[in-house]
């Protein structure tokens, strides 16, 4: 059977010419030590070159609404530029060089062709969104699969569909075809028999049709652990900017520490919970087919980071990390006495999934009848439209308010599961610190508590949180 690798890098990791050449070595070092190992393969999924996406999306929007063909001109010549330059300063070989700075040319001209249709029809749909934006990763490929083949490596660039990420046309934040994984393999594992290097652009996929989806903001992760699940490889690694999976926001927290071992279950519930240290959906693949994760330290390599697998460690620690959410809302719904509360919360949450409104916490106070939601604050207007409308057809709930002055936090820690009394340590932690709680909740794997408290108490609770169980030490 193969041994194969899969490694990530973000777009922080090939910000430039001479970072894609680091990320070069990497790789190089990465195949030879696991070829020692007797592993026979190396997976490369690469992001877009730093802030590129964000470009993206933003030119796009603005080219949709001033409809300006010239400055369509502009942005691409630039985009071009940035990325030519990155080419020539990571490529020593002048005729790979030459193949690359091609392949550039081509792409950004078909990218070009959509964002002038763009500014004609002065329409922006989500599916030319999720093309354009799929160009920052389009044009990274080559170029790091460039770089590797002029030192001497044997690399060959695929895009998300090239490589069997087979999507359904949920524009921005598509789902895996149940058949993708067999696609994959097929794609993939001819390339590994042949001893080659695919590097296979992260973030996109396409439809059975052939048209571009994208898999949500960060989601070069999600491809990684897609392709790693897969092909059955022996650990994913994702190469990031930082030092791990920390006990908290080191930029919140000051004695914040690099968690060395987390389980599956426990990373899970970070990045859904506003750690953005990987794609929330990340975790999924790879734990049905219990394939490790590691988070590397593209700053200290030989650091071992933050190993994700499948049992939970065996620690003292009940909590192990803090996440906070700062840009929420709560919105408090009454229906008392109108209809019984299944009927009334059974109406929130359709109208609310019908308007794409992601609920992050809910709770529910029987007697008075009332539900408590936390969302994003950016979704609060498009929320509180749908719940406005439930009542169109006959009173379903009776009233309702709703508030962005809060933070939504979250302690994790898969010991807390059946550990009589943590809930207990934390409202202390937040009592001594005369800060109230607005909400909480808990869900019954026991692998979180969550709670709200306001804005301004936000930082001040994580610290007291971070203190009371160590999370530091
Ligand atoms: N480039 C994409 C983004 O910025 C995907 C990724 O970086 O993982 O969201
Ligand atoms: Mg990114």
């Amino acid at each position: 059977m193969r041994r194969v690798r899969v490694m990530k890098f973000g777009g922080g990791a090939v910000a430039d010419g001479k970072k894609i050449k680091t990320v070069a070595n990497l790789i190089r070092q990465s195949k030879e030590e696991t070829e020692e190992k007797g592993s026979n393969g190396l997976v490369v999924v690469t992001s877009a070159i730093f802030e590129i996406t964000d470009i993206l999306h933003e030119n796009a929007s603005r080219v949709a609404k001033e409809g300006d063909v010239e400055k369509v001109k502009e942005f691409v010549n630039e985009l071009k530029n940035r990325h030519e330059t990155a080419a020539s300063e990571a490529i020593g070989n002048k005729h790979v060089l030459n193949v690359v700075k091609k392949e550039i040319e081509e792409r950004v001209g078909g990218m070009e062709k959509a964002l002038v249709g763009i500014c004609l029809l002065g329409e922006l749909t989500a599916r030319s969104l999720d093309y354009i934006v799929s160009f920052g990763e389009r044009l990274a490929a080559p170029i790091l699969a460039g770089t590797l083949q002029s030192m001497g490596m044997d690399a060959v660039h695929l895009t998300g569909g090239d490589a069997g990420i087979i999507t359904n046309a949920n524009y921005g934040n598509a789902q895996l075809t149940s058949d993708a994984e067999e696609t994959i393999r097929g794609r993939i594992m001819p390339l590994l028999d042949d001893n080659k290097i695919p590097v296979v652009s992260g973030y996109m996929g396409e439809t059975k049709n052939g048209i571009t989806t994208t898999l949500g903001r960060g989601g070069s992760d999600y491809t990684a652990t897609i392709i790693g699940a897969a092909i059955d490889a022996d650990e994913v690694w994702l190469w990031k900017e930082t030092e791990g999976i920390m006990s908290a926001d080191p930029r919140i927290i000051r004695n914040a520490r690099k968690i060395p071992y987390i389980s599956y279950m426990e990373a899970m519930e970070l990045s859904y919970f506003g750690a953005s240290i990987l794609h929330p959906r990340a975790i999924e693949p790879v734990m049905r087919k219990r394939v490790p994760i590691r988070v590397k330290n593209l700053l200290k390599p030989e650091d071992t980071g933050t190993l994700i697998g499948e049992e939970p460690e065996k620690t003292e620690k009940a909590a192990k990390a803090i996440t906070l959410i700062e840009n929420t809302s709560i919105i408090n719904i009454a229906g008392a006495g109108v209809r019984s509360i299944s009927d009334v919360a059974a109406r929130i949450f359709s109208v609310l999934a019908d308007e794409g409104v992601e609920v992050i916490m809910i709770s529910q106070g029987s007697s008075e009848r009332n539900i408590s939601i936390i969302i994003e604050s950016a979704q609060l207007e498009r929320a509180i439209g749908a719940i406005q409308r439930i009542n169109a057809e006959g009173t379903v709930i009776r009233d309702f308010t709703s508030n962005s002055d809060v933070c939504a936090m979250s302690v994790v820690g898969a010991e807390m599961a059946g550990t009589p009394g943590v809930a207990g340590e934390i409202f202390s932690a937040l009592g001594n610190g005369g800060i109230s709680i607005i909400m909480i909740s808990q869900g019954s794997s026991e692998f979180n508590i969550s709670f709200v408290v306001k804005k301004r108490d936000a930082y001040k609770a994580a610290q007291a949180i971070h203190d009371m169980f160590e999370m530091g030490m």
